[in-house]
Order: structure tokens, then C-alpha cells, then sequence
């Protein structure tokens, strides 16, 4: 999948980009109006990440010229809290979707992944991911051990459904932090840790039940039963 972020705000622009190339895809990154507008005219891309306070060109601008030129890339729009008006008024302009800063990782892309399927080139992404007698249901959001449904929060549940993404590989603290709180995270907290300990409590021990272990100087990875 092959994106095209227009964001001015170089910190924002950073982590979108960093998690979306740590999935895997192709990112460009446009920092005004006027460059999204070129880039995505040339219509290389399968989504379009578009902020909408841009220097040059707002990206109300940027989307409406894009749909003039019969451009039909799915784009989403970034949008301030307060800015009820300017997401209906992008939806209006064509925009396909919006997204509300600040976001968690996670959200922006199954978000990206949606549209993308939606316009019809993208595969969907299995819905049940499971590790030894683990499952997650991403349909019903269910966690079962076993015959055991786990009574398992939000977050929880984010962060495991990022380990069972990839069992077996590391995830850095920064990681977890950035996929499942957002950019607007303190680095400097705890909270990956204490949801790591509360995670693992819950999923307890048994002879198939895969463990969170530790990685000294790096991180947590989730470790297959033998
Ligand atoms: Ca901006």
C-alpha cells in the first residue's frame, strides 16, 4: 500500500510515517498544500493522508481541486478536535473519511486499511489471530484462552493484538506506546510496563498459553508455546 501524507507538523508527519513504514507500506511526504496537490495528482497512491491547516494550500483546497481533476484516491482527512465545521465541509468536498488528532496508531490504520479495501485493492486482514490456545476475535473484539473468555480492557487488548500480529518479535517500548496511545504519549511513563504486568496476570500460565517475556534492553515480545 502506498501512501501519501500531506502534514505540515513535522512531529505528527514523523509517526505517521515511522508506523506506517514499520507495516510496511510506502509513505511520501508532502509538507504544504501545493506539493500534496502535485503528488497526488500524479495518482501513484492508494490513500491520502491529508491535514487540513497547511501552509500554501489548505487542504480543503487540496481535496477539492484533487476531486476537480477526477482524481478518486480515498483520502482522510486530519482534522483538531473543534473543528465539527471543517469535517463536514471536507466530506462535502470528498473527502472519504476523517480522523480527529489526536489519534493512536492503530486507529489511523484501520482506518487507511478500510478505505483502502473499500475502493476495492486491498486484502482483508484476518480477523481471528491466535497463538497457542490464545484467539483473538478482531470482529467481536473477544479474547479466549483455552475455554477461557478473558475480561480484558481496551488497551489490553491493543497490545496484545499487536503481539499476536507477530509472535515471536520484539516490540520496543516506543512501539506499544506510539500504536496503542498515540503520539501524544510521554515516553518517559511507566504504562507500557504496567499494562504489560496487567496483561500477563490475566493470561496467567499453562502448558499452551504463549507468555509475554521480557527483552532485556529492548522491549516484549510474545513467546510461542512449545
Ligand atoms: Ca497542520
Amino acid at each position: 500500500m502506498n501512501v501519501l501524507l500531506v502534514e505540515d507538523e513535522r512531529r505528527v508527519a514523523d509517526f505517521i510515517e515511522r508506523g506506517l513504514k514499520a507495516e510496511g507500506f510506502g509513505v511520501t511526504v508532502a509538507r504544504d498544500g501545493l506539493d500534496g496537490l502535485d503528488l497526488g495528482q500524479q495518482g501513484a497512491f492508494d490513500v491520502i493522508v491529508l491535514d487540513l491547516m497547511l501552509p500554501r494550500l489548505h487542504g480543503h483546497e487540496v481535496c477539492a481541486q484533487l476531486r476537480r481533476n477526477g482524481v478518486l484516491t480515498p483520502i482522510l482527512m486530519l482534522t483538531a478536535m473543534d473543528e465539527l465545521d471543517d469535517r463536514v465541509k471536507g466530506l462535502k468536498l470528498g473527502a472519504d473519511d476523517y480522523l480527529t488528532k489526536p489519534f493512536a496508531f492503530d486507529e489511523l490504520l484501520a482506518r487507511l486499511e478500510a478505505l483502502v479495501r473499500r475502493a476495492g485493492n486491498f486484502e482483508k486482514p484476518t480477523e481471528r489471530v491466535s497463538c497457542g490456545a490464545l484467539v483473538f476475535d478482531r470482529e467481536s473484539m473477544i479474547v479466549t484462552c483455552g475455554e477461557q473468555r478473558l475480561d480484558l480492557t481496551a488497551k489490553e487488548i491493543a497490545i496484545l493484538d499487536l503481539f499476536l500480529g507477530a509472535p515471536g518479535k520484539v516490540f520496543s517500548r516506543q512501539r506499544i506506546l506510539s500504536s496503542v496511545w498515540g503520539y501524544d504519549s510521554d515516553p518517559l511513563t511507566n504504562v507500557v510496563d504496567v499494562y504489560v504486568g496487567r496483561l500477563r496476570r490475566k493470561l496467567g500460565s499453562g502448558p499452551d498459553v504463549p507468555a509475554i517475556e521480557t527483552v532485556r534492553g529492548h522491549g516484549y515480545r510474545l513467546d510461542k508455546p512449545a
